[in-house]
């Protein structure tokens, strides 16, 4: 493999926001031609119109450039082979799609919607391979091999809606080496003819799809494995085309399965599975529903990233985490499993979590502060960080930073009633027990975690009580539920003044 010549690309439809799995494989094609020192190249297949969703190209942009995955020649940028959306290269499709009827490997059809459904429907008993427009049928409908040539002409000059057709041969095997499968052997005949042109000038995804492949001089398609069952018909048409020479390697990547391995995480399952599938919040420009984002969530770029490198590539060793350049430098697709991936949310906070306590306590107070501003509340630096480092390993997602610290910030304006049920009892005169705690740790002179720590345990072993009658209600009072770090961290952290002032609310607003 000459690596110099290395081209690929990530070619997604904007018929929506782009799905996990999307973001995944425009990941294995980035590192793909990083690691080979080739080029990638982001082509937007605008061809079905119908199912066009505006916004949705800018979304694959901003998702793409988020996760840190660039392009060295794009729809923004250009670049010696574009343009690179395929809305203006529909003049490219209809030259070829002629040539491969003069070449007797496609033909016109004029079959009616109507006359279409009527076919499935009288072949609706059939075996699959003969129910659809191909070698078994086409005799029967209307199109250049059923009809005199003379009515094809007339029906084209006189501007009929029409489509062009793949011819697929009859019987043969249809051989492919993937680099992920190994070789796939598909019979022609379970194949139809599929529609590569319609008489509107737009091409179908199948030959726009390879003679974009085929003029950009892509080296690898490297693609999901939903596309496996199109790759013998594509195939066919570098043939027919006489590029086979050239054909790119493929490689099907496996499917990204729902949690519990039933399925394919699709994204319908949108927030339903309690995690999001899109790398960015997406707002329907239709239904006006808001589906969740990794961004939004709280997940960094770089975990993001690292969680989706492993679902369907191990690097087979124990590391687990990788920064772009590390998966640069270890990326291959041998080591790309054939097998479906599930996808673990547990796992995905788990990697989020390992780089936000990487990151330092200065640049995680930022995002409290954002919080506090927008509260109109205002701190010392130095105490927001201090904040941030006694918290930090109870993080996962950025949220997470604020509501496990409000409290240091916001006194409590109520109490978890089934934790106060549990924690305040009033058989161990809980009340008056805080009441002299408190009028101790009043006359106590300093106030650092020793301090504190001795005044507890000589406190407790004085009242005859046990470490957790007494810390479980403090923790209520000073947090507002059994949550938080450390009572005695907290308590050094709040500062003597807010700590007995929130012991006073607390015994006053406690129910008897
Ligand atoms: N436009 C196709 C998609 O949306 C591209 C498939 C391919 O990579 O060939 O996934």
């Amino acid at each position: 493999m000459n690596d110099q010549k290395i081209r690929v690309r990530f070619a997604p439809s904007p018929t929506g926001p782009l799905h996990i799995g999307g973001v995944r494989t425009a990941l294995y094609n980035f590192l793909f031609a990083r690691r080979h020192g080739g080029k990638v190249i982001l082509r937007i297949e605008d061809t079905d119109q119908d199912r066009y969703v505006p916004g949705a190209e800018q979304y694959i942009i901003e998702s793409l450039a988020w996760c840190g995955i660039t392009f060295d020649e794009d729809v923004v940028k250009g670049g010696p082979y574009g343009p690179y959306r395929q809305s203006e290269r529909t003049h490219l499709y209809r030259e070829y799609a002629a040539q491969l009827v003069k070449s007797g490997h496609a033909y016109y059809a004029f079959d009616t919607p109507e006359e279409l459904d009527k076919m499935r429907e009288n072949l609706k008993h059939q075996e699959a391979h003969l129910a659809q427009y191909g070698s078994f049928t086409r005799m029967g409908m209307k199109n250049s091999l059923s009809l005199p040539k003379e009515e094809t002409e007339r029906r084209i000059a006189a501007g009929e809606h029409y489509v062009i057709r793949i011819l697929i041969p009859e019987n043969e095997e249809v051989r492919l080496n993937d680099l992920i499968r190994g070789e796939v052997v598909v019979q022609s005949s379970s194949l139809d003819d599929k529609v590569l042109f319609k008489s509107d000038g737009w091409p179908t995804y199948h030959l726009a799809n390879i003679v974009d492949d085929h003029l950009m001089e892509i080296t690898h398609v490297i693609r999901g494995e939903e596309w496996l069952p199109s790759a013998p018909l594509h195939v066919l048409l570098y043939r027919y085309l006489g590029w086979e020479n050239t054909m790119p390697q493929f490689a099907h990547l496996p499917l990204l399965l729902k949690p519990d391995g039933n399925g394919k995480l699709s994204k319908r399952d949108g927030d339903r599975l309690g995690f999001p599938v899109f790398p960015l919040q997406w707002s329907d420009p239709v239904s006006n529903e808001v589906s969740s984002g990794y961004r939004e969530s709280g997940y960094l770029p770089e975990a993001f990233v690292n969680i989706l490198a492993f679902l369907g590539w191990n690097p087979g060793t124990e590391q687990e985490l990788f920064t772009m350049d590390e998966l640069i430098r270890d990326f291959s697709l041998e080591r790309v499993g054939r097998h479906g991936s599930k996808f673990d949310p547990e796992k995905a906070r788990w990697f989020n979590h390992q780089y936000l306590v990487k990151r330092p306590d200065e640049e995680l107070a930022g995002y409290l502060k954002k919080e506090l501003v927008e509260r109109d509340l205002s701190f010392p630096d130095s105490y927001i960080i201090s904040v941030v480092h006694l918290i930090k390993e109870r993080v996962n997602l950025i949220p997470d930073l604020w509501n496990t610290s409000s409290f240091f910030f916001v006194p409590p304006a109520t109490y978890d009633e089934q934790v106060r049920q549990k924690v305040w009892n009033p058989a161990t005169m809980i009340a008056e027990l805080l009441a002299s705690f408190h009028k101790e740790a009043t006359a106590l002179a300093g106030w650092d975690h020793d301090i504190i720590h001795g005044f507890i345990q000589d406190f407790i072993v004085r009242n005859n009580t046990k470490m957790g009658q007494l810390m479980n209600p403090l923790r209520l009072l000073l947090v507002g539920s059994n949550q938080g770090p450390g009572v005695m961290d907290i308590a050094v952290l709040l500062g003597k003044e807010e700590f007995l002032k929130r012991i006073e609310t607390g015994l006053e607003l406690m129910p008897e």
